[in-house]
């Protein structure tokens, strides 16, 4: 069962990424170093709605 979600930087909140997951494999809220081409260097990036 795959749903979409999207990720922000924590750094400065952009929404950089849309993706699918699969919600057996995390339940929970995803966190996942990516590259921000906003803050220009790869930070924590947090499923967000
Ligand atoms: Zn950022």
């Amino acid at each position: 069962m795959r749903v979409k979600i999207t990720l922000a930087c924590t750094e400065c909140q952009n929404r950089n990424y849309d993706m699918t997951k699969d919600k057996r494999n995390h339940p929970d809220r995803m966190e996942t170093k990516k590259y921000c081409k906003f803050c220009k260097t790869h930070t924590l990036h947090k499923e967000t709605k």
